[in-house]
């Protein structure tokens, strides 16, 4: 039966990432901002899933009866050891071609949950996955209606990156490979991805036997060789990695659902083509302060 026959909506699933935060006040802060605004302006209710270390959910409980109305969210608990534990068997052969180091903050294995989430939690089937630095503009279900657009081959939906951060990172094969599309900016080019704001579809990551072959670190060191690449930015490098080979499992979220605002890069070497990657125009609907950015006040 549909939703429109039993006229009872189904909640959405909403996950956000909000751990070790005990000693953080800073990313509470960000927290705070992050769901106040979401459900500021969200009409119908969510199941909130909190990522997070026991102290992490108690303190997201008691930020979200400080700012949101309680008929708006169903809080769901994800035991963050657990689940890291489950993904870390998967992923961690993948996790030295995405990282500085063993032991990097970008190295532990919950920064490649999103990747096989559709393998720890088989009883969910669409989610939306937040970063916890984000600002809403916009209902959260409105968001959702993204998935509707897919096209048969897209198991998730992610947008660009706002810099030119994959034009560094692939910068050895794109002096190789004078005319490559790899790195360059949109709209023709293969930017890369931003994983701060995700639409999985889960029953689509499970039913693809394409995506789930890529989920191997024989697949990774193979692509990593051949495009030259080294990443340390966890689970967008590997979907940027394999959008290279593989854009049809992407449906590229319009950039004004991930407005990511850090500039880092324009300081750093990409002056010239910063704004190829970093224009993004139309009313902005989630703001994402990125690299520590102030999100400007609305
Ligand atoms: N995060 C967390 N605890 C930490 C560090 C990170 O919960 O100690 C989560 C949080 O949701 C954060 C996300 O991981 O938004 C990704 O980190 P961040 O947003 O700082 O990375 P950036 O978007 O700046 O690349
Ligand atoms: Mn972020």
């Amino acid at each position: 039966k549909s939703e429109k026959d039993t006229g009872v909506e189904k909640r959405h699933d909403v996950m956000i990432t909000f751990t070790k935060a005990e000693s953080n006040p800073g990313l509470q802060d960000k927290f705070k901002t992050t769901v106040r605004s979401m459900f500021r302006f969200a009409r119908r209710p969510v199941n909130l899933h909190i990522l997070g270390d026991e102290k992490s959910k108690e303190i997201a409980r008691s930020i979200l009866l400080e700012v949101a109305d309680s008929s708006k969210y169903q809080l769901q608990h994800l035991d963050i050891d657990s689940i890291t534990r489950q993904v870390h068997e998967i992923v961690s052969d993948m996790q030295k071609f995405f990282s500085y180091q063993p032991g990097a903050y970008y190295s532990d294995a919950l920064f490649f949950l999103s990747i096989v989430i559709h393998r720890v939690l088989p009883q969910l089937h669409r989610v939306v996955m937040l970063d916890s630095d984000l600002k809403f503009n916009a209902d959260v279900a409105e968001l959702f209606t993204h998935f509707d657009k897919f096209s048969s081959s897209n198991i998730m939906g992610i947008a660009n990156d706002a810099q030119p951060v994959y034009r560094h990172n692939f910068h050895m094969y794109r002096n190789k490979v004078k005319d490559t599309m790899v790195g360059g900016p949109p709209p023709n080019g293969t930017t890369g991805f931003n994983s701060g704001v995700l639409l999985l579809d889960l029953d689509k990551m499970r039913a693809s036997q394409l995506y789930n072959s890529l989920i191997s670190s024989q697949v990774v060191e193979n692509l990593s060789q051949k495009y030259m690449f080294k990443g340390h930015l966890g689970d967008q490098d590997f979907y940027t990695l394999i959008s290279v080979e593989h854009m049809e499992l992407f449906y590229v979220l319009p950039c004004t659902w991930n407005r990511q605002l850090c500039t880092w890069w324009k300081d750093n070497g990409y002056a010239d083509v910063f704004d190829q990657y970093f224009t993004c125009e139309g009313h902005i609907n989630i703001y994402h302060g990125n690299c520590n950015t102030q999100i400007p006040k609305l």
